[in-house]
């Protein structure tokens, strides 16, 4: 008999049922971890394989180029980024966010931004919406407005626990201030532009002056097409001498006119500064709102 085969026989003979449960449980947590990388790797792996036609990747941060930069609002500007393939599918579904990063005076930064071009929209691109913050502030807004066409930008996503199902409520009251707007339009144009939807909206959107008020035309040419289906109310801080509209920031009665109490049929959507949306949840739960009523983006 073999060295190694007496040695192993009398390793049995000599232990006792208590090592050989321990060499059991031992084995039984190694067969097990080698399983779960496995899986994990497979997982991985598979996910690289079949998502070489989407431009974003949800892991890992890929470069993209500007290819175009357009003034909205004296502070807002849109970015139109292409994926190095333009046949690449932009995947990011309703309402989600993606990571841009950048290194900035020799840092890396990262910030988050609603794309608001349709979901999964082929031809490689996206848009995003943003906020130029004046100096001191605006440390990535002011980069990503230094930027000339061709100069690339890293993005990674899509992000975001926002789920939106066809008709889900019959009714959606939004609550937006500033670019909170960006994943409330996205909202807007998709559901309005599918046959399929009967959702109606209500929109009570919040903004210092007039000139701030972001897509105003598309939007109210929105609410003209489809006038049983879009509401919209602007909410100003600094309203022209002329203006019939809300008036200072957003308070109880704007929400009860305009979406009005709670009940089963609405969904709250929620978009802004913090402080905003700190506020508006405590005016929406005098409403009724409950947590589970209302999705903060
Ligand atoms: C999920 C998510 C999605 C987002 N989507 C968008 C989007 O689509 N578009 C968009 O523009 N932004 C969006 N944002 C915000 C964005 O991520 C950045 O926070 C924003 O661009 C500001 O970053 P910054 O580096 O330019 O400014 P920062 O250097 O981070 O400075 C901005 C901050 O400075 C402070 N500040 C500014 N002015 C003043 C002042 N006068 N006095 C005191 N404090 C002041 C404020 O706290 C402000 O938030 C999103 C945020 C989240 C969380």
């Amino acid at each position: 008999m073999p060295k190694w085969m007496t040695k192993l026989a009398s390793f049995h003979v000599s232990s006792s049922p208590l090592q050989l449960s321990f060499i059991g449980i031992l084995i039984l947590c190694v067969t097990s971890l080698v399983r779960i990388l496995f899986r994990l790797l497979k997982g991985k792996l598979f996910y690289r394989v079949n998502n070489n036609n989407l431009a974003l990747d949800p892991l890992e941060f890929r470069s993209f180029r500007l290819i175009e930069k357009a003034v909205v609002t004296p502070n807002v500007r849109l970015f139109r980024f292409a994926a190095s393939h333009p046949e690449q599918l932009v995947n990011v579904p309703l309402g989600k966010h993606i990571y841009a990063r950048a290194w900035i005076n020799g840092k890396e930064v990262r910030r988050p931004y609603n794309p608001i071009n349709k979901p999964n929209q082929v031809g490689g691109c996206f848009d995003i919406l943003v906020k130029i913050y004046p100096a001191p502030y605006g440390l990535f807004s002011r980069y990503l407005d230094s930027l000339k066409d061709g100069d690339c930008v890293e993005f990674r996503g899509p992000k975001g626990k926002f789920e939106y199902q066809r008709n889900m409520k019959k009714r959606l009251g939004m609550i937006a201030g500033g670019t909170g707007i960006t994943p409330m339009y996205q909202l807007i144009e998709t559901i309005l532009n599918d046959p399929l939807e009967r959702t109606q909206i209500s929109l009570i959107y919040a903004n210092h002056t007039e000139q701030d008020i972001i897509f105003r035309n598309k939007l109210e040419s929105f609410a003209s097409q489809f006038p049983n289906r879009l509401k919209l109310y602007f909410v100003l801080n600094q309203p022209p001498n002329s203006w019939s509209q809300g008036i200072g920031l957003i308070n109880e009665k704007h929400i009860q006119h305009h979406i009005g109490y709670a009940s089963p049929s609405t969904r709250i959507l929620v978009c802004g500064p913090p402080a905003m949306t700190k506020a508006m949840m405590i005016l929406l739960n005098k409403l009724g709102y409950k947590g589970e009523d209302i999705f903060k983006f």
